[in-house]
């Protein structure tokens, strides 16, 4: 069966040897470990211009979340594995990283599609100091259900260590292009509750995985729900107006929604679940209404949520560190951490 490299057995002992050599490159900085954001889309234009913007606003998004939080970000156009292609594309690129960064403790896949909408939010990662992967998703629907949506691979964190690769060993052999992929379809639809037919997809495997070696699985790995590490665009993009009025950012859940996701909308693509007009709309509001809060530090925002031109909401002053300190999100979020 289809194997994503040779097989690594040491690596918490290798890695540990490498951080003692290698004390400039620390897996702890200020207390708090390292993270690594991942994210990518296809090494080809897409179909319409118009997926393209929305690629970039989506990554200044992602940007914008990381310089202020302090955390790296890759960006990934190529296909490391070529029967890996398309949404599997992200197992063989989250090991490659993991063994070329040794220093990175946490790898935290995000789709290109999701937006961060909550700007000051930061994931409780001392709240997982005994787990190894961290996802959105609900246990009762996994375990009980068997839901192709108890879980949702758009958003997750994995630890550096041999655990991890030997997760992403298991979970890759449906993945080859081709007939294998296809075959692998059927047991997960058969399988599944909920799950149309189609070829093997990553989140479908993941889930028929933990279902199938429970045991050997789930005791590390974190199904979050307390927050949007995920969350469905559907039922939140229509109700930011109202989260304005009732709530404020640092909340990351249904008040205010850490990450909103456009699962279905496939704007680069040809083939979405959705009308291409309302995904469009729907992602320049979750952008706007994250983008409003990176502006706030600079004295502006958006004129709406659907409007891509600003307006000034402060004068300009002769003491502008009293707007440092008072705007600036990376001296409030840091505090009593
Ligand atoms: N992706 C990638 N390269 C590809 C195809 C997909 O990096 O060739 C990434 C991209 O970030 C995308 C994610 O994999 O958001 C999941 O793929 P999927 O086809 O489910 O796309 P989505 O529905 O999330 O747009
Ligand atoms: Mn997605």
């Amino acid at each position: 069966t289809f194997v994503l490299g040779p097989k690594i057995t040491t690596w918490d002992r290798d890695r540990k040897v490498w951080l003692q050599r290698n004390p400039k490159f620390p897996q702890y900085v200020n207390g708090r470990p390292r993270i690594m954001l991942v994210t990518g889309s296809p090494p080809n234009p897409c179909d319409n211009a118009i997926g393209d913007h929305y690629l970039l606003k989506a990554l200044k998004n992602k940007i914008d979340y990381c310089r202020i939080h302090g955390i790296e970000i890759v960006y990934n156009m190529a296909h490391l594995d070529k029967e890996m292609a398309g949404y599997w594309a992200k197992l063989p690129l989250i090991r490659r990283l993991m063994l070329s960064h040794p220093e990175v403790e946490w790898i935290w896949w995000m789709d290109s599609d999701a937006l961060f909408t909550d700007m000051v939010f930061e994931i409780p990662v001392l709240k997982y100091k005994n787990h190894n992967m961290v996802i959105h998703g609900y246990p009762d629907l996994l375990f009980e259900q068997k839901s192709w949506i108890a879980l949702n691979t758009g958003s997750f964190l994995f630890r550096n260590c041999q655990w991890s690769l030997d997760l992403l060993d298991a979970w890759a052999p449906m993945g080859p292009k081709g007939p294998v992929r296809e075959e692998a379809g059927k047991i997960l639809t058969a399988n599944l509750k909920g799950r149309p037919a189609f070829e093997a997809d990553d989140q479908s495997a993941l889930i028929y995985l933990l279902i199938s070696q429970k045991d050997k699985w789930t005791n590390k790995v974190f199904a979050e729900n307390s927050y949007y590490l995920h969350g469905f665009w559907e039922g939140l993009v229509d109700r930011y107006e109202e989260m304005i009025e009732k709530y404020h950012p640092g909340l990351g859940d249904d008040r205010w929604p850490f990450v909103t996701h456009f699962v279905g909308c496939k704007p680069c693509g040809s083939y979405g679940d959705y009308p291409v007009k309302r995904c469009l709309k729907s992602m320049e509001r979750a952008f706007n209404f994250a983008d409003n809060q990176v502006l706030n530090l600079y004295g502006f925002r958006h004129r709406g949520l659907v409007s891509p031109n600003i307006k000034r909401i402060r004068n300009e002053t002769v003491t502008p560190l009293v707007n440092v300190d008072q705007f600036a999100i990376r001296h409030s979020v840091h505090q009593g951490r």
